[in-house]
């Protein structure tokens, strides 16, 4: 339902919280994050308010400069804890946020557990995800080649945002049918499903169009379309009037 991600050099922890905030006017069931801790990517999710979230999250001070953040409004199993958003990939080395419906997940979560997978969510989402590491150990390319394979092969709706372990200092965002823009800063990206979170720090955005996938990092962003091919972003300057 709502999306908000940051890489930069800030705690992207509050930049998270207040983004979510934000979309709460989407309605949702669930929120939850996902950051670096130590080399170590945690996940923090909960049923709920975002205040919920934060609840859980007292106490601890999250250094993360980089972080993904997500409402669900739950499609495909129940509202809970363990259904919330962000989802590990089976080895919990990639995380994932995902707007949308993956109308083939079924199909493809029985040929993942026949592989040997299990699975903690009843998410079409989770499937998605451990879809995605399945294919990088397979065929043993990038995390951003595994995502744009992925994409090719699944049927359905979905603005995502993925971060790995391996590659802390990256983001990687695509869509098909649900929207997400990229917010430009100096040094610092934001990614969210609209605007909202975006406009109090940069009113420089690109937004992401049908089957495009964007490789973040701190100094840069590069966007490839399903078929591999080079996209030129057409930067569009918000009016902060508005
Ligand atoms: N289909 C996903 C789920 O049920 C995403 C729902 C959403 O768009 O929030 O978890």
């Amino acid at each position: 339902c709502g999306i908000v991600a940051y890489i930069g050099d800030k705690p992207a922890f509050p930049i998270l919280i207040n983004g979510l905030k934000r979309l709460e006017y989407r309605g949702y069931d669930s929120a939850g994050v996902a950051l670096m801790e130590e080399g170590n990517l945690q996940i923090y999710k909960k049923q709920g308010k975002v205040k919920q979230l934060e609840n859980l999250t007292n106490g601890h001070s999250f250094d993360s400069t980089v972080g993904i953040g997500h409402t669900r409004w739950a499609t495909h199993g129940e509202p809970n804890d363990r259904n919330a958003h962000p989802h590990y990939s089976s080895n919990h080395r990639l995380a994932i946020i995902h707007n949308g419906i993956i109308e083939n997940y079924g199909a493809l979560k029985t040929e993942l557990e026949e592989e040997g997978y299990s699975f903690e969510s009843d998410t079409d989402t989770e499937v998605f995800i451990t879809f995605i590491e399945d294919i990088q150990k397979t065929l043993g390319v990038s995390l951003e080649e595994a995502v744009r394979v992925a994409l090719t092969k699944v049927v359905g709706a979905y603005a995502i945002v993925i971060m790995s372990q391996d590659d802390p200092d990256k983001l990687i965002a695509a869509r098909k049918g649900s929207p997400l823009v990229i917010g430009l800063g100096k040094g610092e990206y934001y990614v969210a499903s609209d605007a909202t979170p975006i406009i109090e720090f940069t009113n420089e955005v690109v937004y992401l169009n049908d089957e495009e996938i964007a490789v973040i990092t701190r100094a840069g962003f590069e966007i490839v379309n399903t078929k591999d091919i080079p996209q030129k972003p057409y930067i569009h300057t918000l009016d902060l009037k508005l």
